[in-house]
């Protein structure tokens, strides 16, 4: 049975499920009175205006039209209220990675001299982002445990601006506590903005109270790891307008003649109204640093997010028959996998994630560093990889890749050992992954 909520959704689109969003969504936005069934890939980098007053009215927050390709496209419009649809969010702001998603999300609300609390454990390229190239523009990142979400609250101050967490971020593999956080949060004004690139669809974020979610496009949302790009959503529940922890909002901006963004954003016809906090970063930040998605790459998302409900489940089914095979074999030390949680931290596997575990795994071998690089050279069906997300099964080893330039006590902080490696399972069958895993450990 709908509720009454979502069959008003019902009424408005057609559709009130996500299951159909994944398809449908987005698709007739800014495409005419006669849509394409498939969107099309606009690869242009200018628009024509009609006439002078049309071009002037664009670049004064005017009308609905597009000027140029690095400020907003049709094909990445598309991507942009699919991703807000799925996730149960406002809008959505396309970017050329995750990494770009997740600076932008961030630049957007800070200047030199304030902080922001961020979980301790993160997919590592966010850690340098966060730990050095944010320290060096001056705003500081305060890593904690999020084992303990008083943690957050310990770190905030009067310059804090936002929270930032990742929801099962490996190595751990331990699932971030996004309701008490986000709780934490509301009580100090400061928005919690969450990585949700591993768990797409599995996890709502914006049902436990985060105020935006990022995702790296590469992995799940393709699936094919064949286009990088990134998205912002904002779930529309921050009130930015009037966050007295977010001058960034709410003062008049010089980077765009000083108009105050929660202001312009309610003249706006189009999607890009329906969030103050996504119209300030892509008219300042992604107008000024040019991290926007190429139109091609938006497509090859799209094209993956259709079967996003089919895919997420079979990588979480596979990936439990590969924990439990691993968990049961001699020459394995340790196997993280959200199903081996106990106690609470099952409890919140079970709420965040809804009787899903995702698709990674972490496994530790008797024999240490040199054990998991024999391990990981015998595998066959198991690509040895940097990346994770994809229909393929993929394999690494984080301290020799992906965590290699953290020093030993960040590794160990992060869960990480010499010896540990990380399975993101793919969808072949799983009697052949098994099978790959056992002959790789027979070497070892
Ligand atoms: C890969 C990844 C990113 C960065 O995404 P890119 O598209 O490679 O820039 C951010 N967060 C998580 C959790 C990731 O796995």
């Amino acid at each position: 049975m709908l509720s009454t909520d979502e069959a008003a959704l019902f009424d408005d689109r057609g559709y009130a499920r996500r299951e159909s969003a994944t398809i449908q969504g987005g698709r007739h936005v800014r495409m005419g009175v006669n849509p394409p069934l498939i969107t099309p890939i606009y690869m242009t980098a200018a628009y024509e205006f009609p006439d002078a007053d049309m071009a002037a009215g664009l670049f004064g927050l005017e009308g609905n039209g597009h000027a140029y390709t690095r400020l907003g496209n049709p094909t990445l419009n598309v991507l942009e209220e699919r991703m807000a649809q799925i996730d149960g969010g406002v809008a959505g702001l396309a970017t050329a990675s995750g990494h770009a998603a997740v600076t932008l999300a961030i630049l957007n609300l800070v200047e030199a001299g304030d902080n922001i609390v961020s979980s301790n454990e993160l997919f590592g390229g966010i850690w340098s982002l966060l730990g050095a190239t944010l320290k060096r523009l001056g705003v500081e990142t305060r890593f904690v445990s999020p084992a303990d979400p008083k943690n957050f609250e310990e770190a905030t101050d009067d310059r804090t601006r936002l929270y930032f967490g990742e929801t099962l971020p490996n190595p751990r593999l331990r699932i971030f506590p996004i309701g008490e956080v986000a709780e934490i949060g509301a009580r100090h004004g400061i928005p919690l903005i969450m990585d949700n690139t591993l768990q797409p669809f599995t996890c709502r974020p914006f049902e436990h109270g985060a105020a935006v979610t990022v995702y790296s496009g590469t992995k799940y949302l393709g699936g094919h790891g064949s286009a990088i790009g990134g998205i912002i959503v904002d779930s529309g529940n921050f009130d930015w307008d009037n966050s007295p922890r977010h001058p960034q909002m709410t003062r008049p901006d010089p980077a765009y003649g000083n108009v105050v963004w929660g202001e312009e954003c309610r003249k706006l016809p189009d999607t890009r109204g329906r969030s103050s906090y996504l119209l300030k970063a892509r008219e300042t930040l992604l107008r000024d640093l040019g991290l926007c998605l190429s139109p091609f790459n938006a497509f090859l998302i799209l094209q993956g997010i259709e079967t996003l409900p089919l895919r997420m489940p079979a990588h979480s089914a596979n990936a439990l028959e590969v924990a439990r095979f691993l968990a049961g074999h001699p020459k394995v030390d340790l196997v993280r996998h959200p199903s081996l949680a106990e106690g609470t931290e099952a409890d919140q596997v079970k709420r965040y994630l809804g009787g899903e575990y995702g698709p990674m795994v972490m496994v530790e071998l008797k024999g240490g560093r040199a054990a998991g690089a024999r391990f990981i050279e015998g595998l066959r069906l198991f690509s040895h990889v940097t990346n994770v997300g994809d229909v393929r099964s993929l394999a690494t080893h984080p301290a020799s890749t992906t965590h290699a330039h953290l020093p030993e006590k960040d590794l160990l902080g992060a869960g990480i050992t010499q010896g540990s490696v990380r399975l993101a399972v793919g969808l072949e069958h799983a009697d052949d992954l098994i099978h790959d895993l056992d002959q790789a450990l027979a070497a070892v």
